[in-house]
């Protein structure tokens, strides 16, 4: 057995990726092999370390969960084999998650193994409903109950016990049984008129609450469809929800959003959406590949002292400098005598993780403007994409500046055709697709193939050139006010 096998619980919160906790985050961040279920929303998933084995026990062939005893049996081979595992399922692993279950095995066999709490759903989702689970003028408990009964059996509820409480009940795996808990309760003397809920996909921009109450829950939960996952809560502080219900009133709440920004840059973007509300559905169209080895810029570098500016127009830019740097054996103190220029906020914060400070921003951020913006000082360097917009360089020629355009990465339309975004485009069901770069319009427009109809979508562009990139080919843009993260999402909440 290797020496560092050890497993790792982790509880991944009820759905909204915000709410994993910091602790599980490190987890999940170290982990060689994550073991996860059908709870773990998809954010939550992205951030699974790419070399990390991934196993998912929730949807293995023919849809079938995988049986306990061989999750169980998964998790002790493989920290046998001396791996970081790390558990993740939804909500709390300990609350009807058979969390025990599966350090049973782990403790038998002498394997280490921690538990990292998760905000259960049981309070995040009638959090996120506006039900505060407990209020001192309403109760002063709060009982957490399985609906779930074994298949052919009777539920096993002491219905009596439970409404004897006068607290809050709030039941899991209970859509099947609904109106059996209902019958129930009012069968043990329960006010028929008791407010009651059930929260479908707590935390998740799909949340969806139907507020009744006991008498007419199982009627409204019909009518408007409700399906697993959800839970039932029953209790005097349901009827606080049509005053609290702050999730459903965040302005980008029903809105669906792509977000097509590469991968390692999607983050802020879709994070800020996700604040407001907004569904996002990330999809990252292109890539960018720094060219290693890179002999034209090692050569530029070598002569650093013949420039007047080193100049970058995104962050993939800065990346690929300051790798080339650290190749050289190199620091910040290299570059003492010439001035740094940056096309954007994005960019300088790009070189300030380096250490370094950009002397030189346009006023409106474009390769345009920086090309008739940057100061006139001497010769420019110019790091960036291999096929870099023609206007800065335009501007710098008809200004007389001399400079050096070396490509330091170029950007790959990743995905081949994909049939799914093309069928939820033409379907009307992506309303909005951020483009953050012209480049995601070029990488968007070769994912989902030619001659795709783009006409019930609107592309939120970061500038005038994403614009023009959009609506040459037959997407309808509408342009943030300046070219920034913070402005898209403005622009989001102006629709
Ligand atoms: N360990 C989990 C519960 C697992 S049992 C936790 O602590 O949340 C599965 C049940 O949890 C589902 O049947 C449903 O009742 C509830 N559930 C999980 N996620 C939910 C969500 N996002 N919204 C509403 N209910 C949820």
């Amino acid at each position: 057995m290797g020496r560092n096998g050890k497993v790792i619980l982790v509880g991944a919160g009820p759905g909204d990726p915000g709410l994993l906790t910091i602790k599980g985050r490190e987890a999940l961040q170290r982990a060689e092999v994550v073991v996860y279920d059908r709870l773990v929303g998809p954010a939550i998933l992205a951030m699974m370390p790419e070399k990390a084995e991934k196993i998912d026990v929730g949807k293995a062939a023919a849809h079938h969960t995988v049986p306990q005893w061989q999750i169980n049996q998964i998790l002790l081979d493989k920290a046998r084999e001396g791996k970081v595992v790390v558990r993740l399922k939804g909500g709390d692993p300990f609350v009807f998650g058979r969390g025990g279950e599966e350090l049973e095995l782990l403790e038998e066999n002498g394997i280490p193994f921690e538990e990292v709490p998760g905000i259960t759903s049981a309070i995040a989702a009638c959090a996120y409903a506006g039900i505060p689970v407990t209020h001192r003028d309403f109760c002063s408990s709060l009982h957490i109950i399985t609906g779930h009964a074994k298949a052919g059996a009777e539920l096993t509820i002491d219905f009596d016990a439970l409404v004897r409480t006068r607290g809050t009940l709030v039941f899991l795996m209970g859509v099947t049984a609904m109106p059996k808990i209902v019958e129930g309760l009012l069968r043990a003397g329960m006010d028929p008129e008791m407010p009651a809920a059930m929260v479908e996909s707590g935390t998740t921009p799909l949340q969806r609450r139907c507020g009744a109450t006991l008498r007419t829950l199982p009627e409204r939960a019909a009518e408007m469809g409700i399906h697993s996952p959800a839970i039932i809560v029953v209790g005097k502080v349901c009827a606080l929800a049509d005053r609290f219900c702050w999730f459903d009133k965040l302005p980008l709440k029903g809105k669906r959003i792509l977000v097509t920004r590469p991968k390692e840059r999607a983050g802020t973007l879709s994070d800020k959406l996700r604040a407001l509300g907004a569904e996002v559905w990330e999809y990252p169209c292109i890539e960018t590949v720094p060219i290693r080895p890179c002999p034209s810029m090692a050569a530029a570098l070598d002569h650093i002292a013949d420039y007047a500016w080193l100049v970058f127009t995104s962050p993939a830019g800065v990346s690929a400098f300051r790798t080339e740097l650290r190749r050289m054996g190199k620091d910040g103190r290299y570059l003492a005598a010439v001035k740094l220029g940056a096309i954007g906020t994005g960019t300088a914060r790009a070189l300030s993780e380096m250490g370094l400070t950009a002397d030189f921003l346009p006023t409106v951020y474009d390769a345009e403007h920086l090309g008739r913006e940057l100061p006139a000082e001497g010769r420019v360097l110019i790091l960036r994409a291999e096929i870099g917009s023609p206007a800065l360089t335009q501007a710098l020629e008809r200004r007389g500046i001399p400079y050096d355009d070396i490509p330091v990465y170029r950007t790959v339309y990743q995905n081949g055709a994909s049939r799914a975004l093309r069928q939820a485009l033409e379907a009307g069901e992506l309303p909005y697709v951020t483009f953050t770069s012209a480049s995601t319009v070029k990488g968007f427009a070769a994912t989902v193939g030619e001659g795709a109809d783009f006409s019930r979508t609107l592309g939120l562009c970061i500038g005038e050139q994403t614009a023009a990139e959009a609506r040459r080919r037959g997407i309808p843009a509408a342009v943030a006010g300046e070219a920034t993260i913070d402005a898209v999402v403005a622009l989001a909440l102006e629709q």
